[in-house]
């Protein structure tokens, strides 16, 4: 089975099965662990960057109970020649390097493997991260995941793969591992029973339940710390004060602090007083924000 593959030891696999002795990386690969749960195959020049702070806590038990699956996928080992090249010197001349599009593309043909997912570029050029996108990940099979290093990656294999490109913000990391960790934390977490509350979710920031805005601040005991007390509300036991509270304290913060997602909230709100037939509630809180709306897309194929 695996005689035929000219890389047979490609793919690492992390979690539940990946303890036993018995099977090689690539059996592990070519069954998936858990069938049916949501898998990240990961292609990167760094494999043991993997999982990484994903083997720890909430999704480090889910990914050791197979409610998620994680595969790597060693770039290096589809590199050329006795040195394993898999990066040149940029087309018309510049810093750095570039990985090469025939490298990426075999690395890309074992990723894809399995059931047809988006494949998603971390890139500084990308659309940004939004829970949104994180969502509708965790809706779906999984998700094939490419980190680029150096000044980046051939345009012409991202093309041909039909790859969407996703940013974790507006600056420049070294290397797409910890982005592509970032939104595999964001979706996992979002996957059903991997939180052990699941009611924590319901009213975060920018969840449905909170209208897309920046949650309230949080207090805990106890009650006097270092002269400072928590707002008396929080402590009256009274519901419906606490959450107007909450409510009136997310739209302060979100106006203070990102204007973007306060103007996309009051469209959102406008948009449904002049459609009588959208409850204004639910429209006000959809998916985040209008303006984000457009990157939620799944690519088209
Ligand atoms: N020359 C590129 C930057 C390359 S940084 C440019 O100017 O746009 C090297 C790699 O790190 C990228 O290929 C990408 O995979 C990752 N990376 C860097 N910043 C990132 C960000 N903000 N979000 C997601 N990935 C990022």
């Amino acid at each position: 089975m695996t005689g035929d593959t000219p890389k047979p030891e490609a793919s690492k696999s992390h979690g539940r099965l990946s303890i036993s002795a018995s099977l090689r990386p690539r059996e592990l690969m070519a069954e998936p662990q858990v069938a049916g749960a949501w898998t990240a195959s990961v292609v990167t020049l760094f494999p043991e960057a993997f999982p990484g702070i994903l083997g720890l806590s909430l999704t480090g038990r889910a990914l050791a109970q197979g409610l998620w699956n994680l595969r790597t996928i060693p770039l290096r080992d589809f590199g050329l020649g006795k040195h394993r090249n898999v990066d040149d010197t940029p087309a018309g001349g510049g810093a750095g390097m570039v990985i090469r599009a025939d490298v990426m593309d075999a690395a890309l043909r074992e990723a894809r493997q399995g059931p047809p997912c988006p494949v998603i570029c971390m890139s500084p050029r990308g659309r940004p991260l939004t829970q949104a996108r994180a969502r509708a990940l965790a809706e779906g099979p999984g998700v094939t995941l490419i980190c680029g290093r150096f000044e980046g990656i051939d345009q012409r294999v991202l093309d041909a793969h039909g790859v969407e490109e996703i940013s974790i913000g507006d600056y420049v990391l070294t290397g797409g591992e910890i982005a592509a960790q970032v939104l595999i934390d964001a979706t996992v977490r979002l996957i059903p029973r991997v939180l052990g509350n699941q009611d924590s979710l319901a009213e975060e920031s920018f969840s449905i339940g909170n209208r897309g805005l920046l949650e309230a601040p949080q207090y805990t005991k106890p009650a006097q710390w270092e002269g400072r007390e928590i707002p008396e509300v929080l402590l009256s036991g009274n519901h419906a004060a606490i959450s107007a509270w909450r409510a009136q304290q997310a739209e302060r913060l979100t106006k203070e602090r990102r204007p973007d997602l306060w103007r996309a909230y009051e469209d959102s709100l406008r948009a449904a007083s002049m459609d009588p037939a959208k409850d204004r509630q639910l429209s006000g809180a959809s998916d985040q924000s209008r303006s984000y709306r457009e990157h939620d897309k799944e690519p088209k194929r």
